[in-house]
C-alpha cells in the first residue's frame, strides 16, 4: 500500500513536469492587440475596473498617489476621486440593499497611505465615497476583491497583503446609507499576495501568491477553507512571479480564469469548468510593444464598440511613456486562443439560497477550550421571569457551562468531558422540587447528575458518586419523563449505536443514582436524541443514515421506525446531529433535527406521520455582528417564552465555525419567530 502510493506521487510528479516543460518549448504565444489609457497621474498603475451603468461604461483605475483614476473607453481620462495611495480596487453590482437602502453598485479600495479599506457608491460616471469610519487594515495592503454570495447576499471584501494575510470582511450598509465592515476570519500564505478575485456564483476565491502560484479557497466564512494550488512557480507554468487575476463570466463553456505570469510578461487562461485546466498562453502588445509583466487585471462581459465580449484590463506598470491600462478586447483574446466567449454576462449574482435563511440574536462567550469543543445545549425556561432563563451549553473537551441569555457564561463546571446535556423539572429530592441536568460524561465513562440552583444560576453535583455506564464512551444523551408513572430516564448512546436507558432514582440522602431499564442498539453511530414527554415517543438521530423513533417507554419495546432517511431525502445530509422538539401543546408541534453535511436544520412535523416540511439555514447579521450557524453538533429547542424577542421559543444551537472575527466554538440563539415566518410554521401563543 506505501509503495503504491509513493509510486502513484512520483508519477504525478513526472507528469507536472513534463507538461511544465512543453509550455516552455512549444510555439510562441499568440499575440493580441490592445488599446490603452493615458499614462496614469500618479504614475502608477495596479488595478482597474470595468463600471457600467445606463450610459457607455468607463474604466476606474488606481493611479497610486493620485487616488482613482476614471477613462473612457479611447482611453481619455474624464475625471479622478482622493483615495489617498489607491493599489487595488474591485466593483459590485446591486449589493447592500437593507430597509430603506436601495442595492447599490459599491467599489472598494484599498489605500496604502494608512493601509485602509475605502468604499464608494458608483452612480453613472461618478464615484462616492461612503466609507462610514476609518478601517485600518493593520498590515501592508496590496490588494482587495470583493465577494457577493450567491448563498445569501452578503457582500464581503478580502483585503490581501505584503505578509501574506488574506483578511475577510463583511460590510453592510449603516443607516445613513454609509458602508461599514466586520472582520469575518484570516487566511494567510506564507508570503506577498497583491491580487485576489472571486467568483461570486461558485463561492470560489482565488489569490496570487506572488513567489508561489494561484492558490484557490472557498470563499463562504461557513465552510471549511480547502486550498487548492492552480499554478505553481518551479513545479507548473509559472515562470517566477504571478501577479493579477480575473474572471471572465460567459456562461457554460466559457468561464475562464486569467493571470498575468508576470515574470514572463504572459497571460494564462485556465478553464474554471474544468477544476481550473491550463487552457492557454497568449502576450498583449499595444503600438507594437508587447507588455513585458502584466500586473493587475480584470474581466468585464459589459460590452459596448469594439468590445462586443467584454474586455479585459491589463496594468501595465512598465509601459513606455508611463505606467497605464490596457484594453484588450475579449472577443480578440479568445480568437487567438481558440475558445469560446460564450454569452458575456456582466457581473452580477443572483442570490439563490438553498434553503430559507433565518438570522441568530445571541451568541454565547467562546467556550474556553479550541477545537471542536462546545457540543450540545439545554434550555431552562423560568416561567415567572421569562428574561431570567438558562442555556446550559457542554464544552466536550473539559465541562459544563451555565450562560444567561445574553450569552454570558455564569459558571463553568469543569467535571469531565461533558458530550450532551439535558434537563427536566419537578425531580423530588430531598423533600424539594429541582430541575435535574444530565450529561454524558467522556472521562468517567458516566453519567454526570446536577441539580440546578436557578436562584444561584449554578449547577449542585447530586450524583451518588459516579454512575458508571458500562460504555465505552458515552456520547449521545436525552432524558425522558414519563407523565403517567412520573418517572425520569437518561438515555445514553455509544459511538457502536449500542444505547442505555436508565431510571434517574432519587436516594434518602438528596442523591440521585442510575438504575438500568433497557439496552437497544442502532446500526451505526447515533448521538442526537430527544424524548418527547407528552407522546412517550423518542426520537434518535444515526448520523449516517436518518432519522428513527421508538417508544420511550422502556416497557413497551424498542421497535423502531424509520422518519427520513439522508437516501430517500436530498434536502438533508449526513451527519445528522442534534434533535429538538417545539411543543404546540396537544400533541401538535415540530421535530428539528441538525443536518451538519449541508449547515441546515431539518423541521419534520411531530404528530401523524412526522412529514418532512422543510429546512432552514442560519446566516450572518452583518449589523449585531453574529455569524451563522454552520456544522451544528447538539441543538435544543423550546415553544416556551424566554422574554423580549424570543416570546415564542428558540432554537439554541451549537455553531462549529465562530467566526467574525474567528474565535473558539459557541453556541447561538435563533428566535423560533424567525423559523416559523421562515417556513410558513405556527408560534405557541
Ligand atoms: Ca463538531
Ligand atoms: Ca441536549
Ligand atoms: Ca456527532
Ligand atoms: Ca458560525
Ligand atoms: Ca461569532
Amino acid at each position: 500500500m506505501m509503495r503504491a502510493a509513493r509510486r502513484l506521487l512520483f508519477l504525478a510528479v513526472i507528469t507536472f513536469a513534463s507538461s511544465a516543460v512543453a509550455a516552455q518549448t512549444s510555439a510562441p504565444a499568440p499575440s493580441v492587440d490592445a488599446l490603452q489609457t493615458v499614462a496614469t497621474g500618479g504614475g502608477e498603475a495596479s488595478r482597474a475596473i470595468v463600471l457600467h451603468g445606463s450610459g457607455a461604461p468607463i474604466i476606474v483605475g488606481t493611479a497610486g498617489l493620485n487616488g482613482l483614476e476614471l477613462y473612457d473607453l479611447s482611453g481619455r481620462r474624464i475625471g479622478a476621486v482622493p483615495a489617498g495611495e489607491a493599489v487595488s480596487l474591485d466593483v459590485r453590482y446591486g449589493v447592500l440593499a437593507s430597509g430603506n437602502q436601495p442595492p447599490a453598485t459599491i467599489v472598494a479600495a484599498a489605500d496604502a497611505s494608512n493601509y485602509s479599506m475605502r468604499f464608494y457608491a458608483a452612480r453613472g460616471n461618478s464615484l462616492t465615497e461612503v466609507t462610514a469610519r476609518p478601517l485600518p487594515l493593520g498590515f501592508a495592503v496590496e490588494g482587495t476583491c470583493l465577494y457577493h454570495s450567491a448563498q445569501d447576499g452578503t457582500l464581503y471584501a478580502f483585503a490581501v497583503g505584503d505578509g501574506g494575510e488574506i483578511d475577510q470582511y463583511m460590510l453592510f450598509a449603516t443607516g445613513d446609507g454609509r458602508v461599514d465592515a466586520r472582520l469575518v476570519r484570516r487566511l494567510h500564505v506564507a508570503s506577498t499576495v497583491e491580487h485576489c478575485v472571486v467568483d461570486d456564483r461558485n463561492g470560489q476565491l482565488y489569490v496570487s501568491e506572488q513567489a508561489v502560484g494561484i492558490w484557490r479557497f472557498t470563499a463562504e466564512p461557513e465552510t471549511d477553507v480547502v486550498p487548492s494550488l492552480i499554478d505553481a512557480a518551479r513545479l507548473g507554468r509559472i515562470t517566477e512571479e504571478v501577479a493579477g487575476l480575473a474572471l471572465y463570466e460567459g456562461g457554460d463553456g466559457a468561464k475562464w480564469l486569467i493571470a498575468s505570469n508576470a515574470s514572463g510578461g504572459q497571460l494564462y487562461v485556465y478553464d474554471r469548468s474544468k477544476d481550473d485546466a491550463y487552457v492557454g498562453t497568449v502576450t498583449i502588445q499595444s503600438r507594437g510593444a508587447s507588455i513585458s509583466e502584466p500586473g493587475g487585471l480584470y474581466a468585464s462581459g459589459a460590452t459596448s464598440a469594439g468590445f462586443p465580449a467584454g474586455m479585459l484590463l491589463v496594468a501595465d506598470d512598465d509601459a513606455t511613456g508611463g505606467s497605464n491600462y490596457k484594453l484588450v478586447s475579449f472577443q480578440k483574446l479568445a480568437v487567438a486562443l481558440g475558445i469560446s466567449v460564450g454569452t458575456p454576462q456582466p457581473t452580477v449574482t443572483t442570490v439563490s439560497p438553498v434553503f430559507p435563511t433565518v438570522r441568530a440574536i445571541v451568541e454565547t462567550v467562546p467556550v474556553a477550550k479550541a477545537g471542536d469543543a462546545a457540543d450540545d445545549p439545554a434550555i431552562w425556561s423560568n416561567a415567572e421571569n421569562p428574561a431570567a432563563s438558562l442555556i446550559l451549553g457542554t464544552d466536550k473537551q473539559g465541562g459544563l457551562h451555565v450562560y444567561d441569555l445574553q450569552g454570558k457564561s455564569l459558571q463553568f463546571v469543569a467535571d469531565g468531558k461533558m458530550n450532551n446535556v439535558d434537563l427536566r423539572d419537578g425531580f423530588k429530592l430531598g423533600g424539594q422540587s429541582v430541575i435535574l441536568v444530565t450529561a454524558s460524561d467522556r472521562t468517567n465513562q458516566a453519567v454526570a447528575i446536577y441539580k440546578l440552583d436557578t436562584q444561584a444560576q449554578r449547577l449542585i453535583n447530586v450524583a451518588d458518586g459516579k454512575q458508571p455506564t458500562g460504555l465505552s464512551d458515552p456520547y449521545g444523551q436525552c432524558m425522558y419523563r414519563d407523565v403517567r408513572t412520573a418517572k425520569y430516564y437518561v438515555i445514553v448512546g455509544d459511538p457502536d449505536g449500542t444505547t442505555k436507558q436508565w431510571e434517574l432514582i432519587a436516594t434518602r440522602q438528596g442523591k440521585v443514582r442510575i438504575k438500568l431499564a433497557r439496552t437497544f442498539k442502532f446500526a451505526s453511530q447515533a448521538e442526537g436524541c430527544a424524548a418527547d414527554d407528552q407522546t412517550g415517543t423518542l426520537y434518535v438521530a444515526e448520523e449516517d443514515r436518518g432519522l428513527w423513533k421508538l417508544a420511550a417507554d422502556p416497557r413497551r419495546g424498542s421497535a423502531m421506525t424509520s422518519l427520513d432517511t439522508v437516501e430517500k431525502n436530498a434536502k438533508i445530509k449526513d451527519d445528522l446531529e442534534g434533535v429538538g422538539i417545539y411543543d404546540l401543546g396537544n400533541g401538535r408541534g415540530y421535530i428539528v433535527v441538525s443536518s451538519q453535511g449541508n449547515d441546515s436544520y431539518a423541521v419534520y412535523r411531530r404528530e401523524g406521520d412526522n412529514a418532512y416540511l422543510g429546512s432552514f439555514a442560519v446566516v450572518a447579521d452583518p449589523v449585531t455582528g453574529i455569524d451563522g450557524i454552520s456544522e451544528t453538533d447538539g441543538l435544543e429547542v423550546t415553544s416556551r417564552n424566554l422574554g423580549p424577542g424570543l416570546e415564542h421559543g428558540a432554537m439554541v444551537a451549537q455553531d462549529g465555525r465562530n467566526v467574525l472575527p474567528v474565535e473558539h466554538q459557541n453556541f447561538k440563539i435563533v428566535p423560533w419567530k424567525a423559523i416559523a415566518d421562515a417556513l410558513g410554521l405556527e408560534v405557541r401563543q
